[in-house]
Formats: structure tokens, sequence, C-alpha cells
């Protein structure tokens, strides 16, 4: 931690830090390219890579979570990063922690929160951590976990951290599909339908304008694609992620779903009123 502090303190312009938990693909890429412009030639772009065990529950993937440490580190180095933080699991989390950040339930119980119960804590803790180790100017966040975004945001407006969050949109492979590094874990014939999941959202947001509508035929068509399981499906105010009735301004469409075994999320933003 003092190493990571004292590289840090030669920074003649903003420390900027992207906080991943590393498997680096073209979606890390872009935050971390972002990164790189926000800090400019003076700042420093810090990249950490930590598969955080407390945001996981006990029957999740955490032991099979990829982790290619060598081809992470060769990715950050063409991408021009600085200081690449790969804090161990026992310097992050003393065994006998009992001090945790924990946004209240508003945010964190819904969504993805009511199947992962603890994950948000998790996240939020590790973040905090590494806000305090890294003290970045500014951090970047992706989109795609909207939820993980509000929720960040909402943690360093309620605790004061000194941080800009700034979010960056989805990334999406060609087809559609959300990057992920999650989408590894798809066998060829799920790689195939994957696509389907977006492009139900997509349809059922450009086609109808009630929330109940936009659900029910999202849902539909993403029962219809083989092997799925709906966690949920919902249209959201996209900064308190309460459900919404009416579409308004700043309304989302989240879902997550099981393709086979494997657990992608998506949104949509719905800018159309
Ligand atoms: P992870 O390593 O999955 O924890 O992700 C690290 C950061 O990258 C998080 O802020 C994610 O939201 C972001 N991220 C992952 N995939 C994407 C994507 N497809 N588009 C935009 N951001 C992403």
């Amino acid at each position: 931690m003092a190493a990571v502090r004292s590289l840090l303190l030669h920074a003649a312009g903003p420390v900027v830090l992207v906080p991943t938990m590393g498997a680096l693909h073209h979606g890390h890429a872009a935050l971390i390219k972002h990164a790189r412009k926000l800090a400019g030639k003076s700042g420093m772009v810090v990249v950490s890579i930590f598969v955080n065990p407390l945001q996981f529950a006990p029957k999740e993937d955490l032991a099979a979570y990829p982790r290619p440490l060598s081809k992470d580190k060769a990715i950050c180095k063409s991408l021009g990063v600085d200081v690449v933080f790969l804090p161990s699991v026992e310097s992050l989390i003393p065994a006998d922690a009992s001090v945790y950040v924990d946004e209240g339930g508003l945010l964190s119980s819904v969504l993805c929160g009511r199947s992962r119960p603890g994950h948000f804590k998790g996240v939020c803790t590790i973040v905090a951590k590494l806000f305090n180790i890294i003290q970045p100017k500014s951090a970047v966040f992706g989109e795609k976990d909207w939820q993980q975004l509000a929720i960040i945001r909402r943690m360093v407006r309620d605790l004061n951290f000194p941080v800009k969050v700034i979010g960056y949109p989805i990334v999406r492979e060609a087809d559609g599909l959300a990057v992920s590094s999650r989408n590894a874990y798809l066998s060829a014939q799920e790689r195939a339908l994957a696509p389907r999941f977006y492009e139900a959202l997509q349809f059922a947001v450009e086609k109808y304008s009630t929330p109940e509508a936009i659900v029910r035929e999202a849902v539909s068509r993403i029962q219809s694609i083989p092997g799925t399981r709906v966690d949920y499906v919902e249209v959201v105010d996209s900064s308190t992620l309460q459900p919404v009735k009416k579409l308004k301004a700043e309304t989302m469409l989240a879902a997550a779903i099981f393709l086979g075994r494997t657990r992608l999320i998506d949104n949509i933003q719905i800018t159309r009123l």
C-alpha cells in the first residue's frame, strides 16, 4: 500500500482509477483508454485487479473466475497504464475485519441485490478501500453494471469521498452482446443465442411506451431463447432504481438472466419520451 502511494506521489497531474476484477477485455480497455484521456500526459492511470471475495456469495463463481494475470498486465502496458495495483486478499481484507460499507438497501436490495444479497456491501467496502489507498481524482466505472455505478455514486455522495465518479457507456460485441468476462463461460451454442437477450430488450423498448408492456414483451422474448431463465426484467428510475409506472426522463430497462449456468446482465436507458 505504501509502495503504491509513493509511486502516485510523483503524478504531476490527476490520478485516475479503473477498478476491475481482471480478465480484461475490450470493455475494460475502453474504460482504461478513457481514463488515459482524463489523466492526460502528466497524470497517472491506475488499474486495480482484485477478484473481490466479499462480492461473491458462497455458491457463486469465485474459484472459477478467470485470472489471466500475465495477459492482463500486457494489456495494461499496451494501453499506457502507469500502475497496475494487485492487492492480495490478505492485504485488503484483514481476517478479523469488522467494518464494512453498506448502502442501506434502497439501491442495493433491488434488481441484482435481490438475488445477490451482500454483493453490493462487498463492492462498496472494496471500492471505498481502493479510494482510500489510491486517492484518485476520478474513477471510471462501466454503465453495464449500472446498479453498481448508481450505488458507488451514492456512496461517494453520502460519505463525502473526494472522488469524481465517471460512467462509461456499455461496450458491445458486433452482435450486440454486452462484453463481459463471464461470456467466456458460455458454450458455443449459448454464445450464439446470447445476442437475443439484448435484442429482446431493444425490441421491447422500441415497440412499447409503458413500463408494463415493455417488461411483458422483453420477458416473453427472453423466455423464447432456449436454456434461459429470467432473474429480473424491470423498468426503473435510473438514479433511485425504484420501479416506475410511467416512462419519464431518466428511466431504464434493466435485466438479468441465466443462459445455461451463466448469469448475464444488461440495461438500456430509455430516452424516448
Ligand atoms: P469487472 O472486471 O467485471 O468488475 O468490471 C470492471 C469495470 O469494467 C466495471 O466498472 C464494469 O462496469 C466495467 N465493464 C465491464 N464490462 C463492460 C462493458 N461491456 N462495457 C462497459 N463497461 C464494462
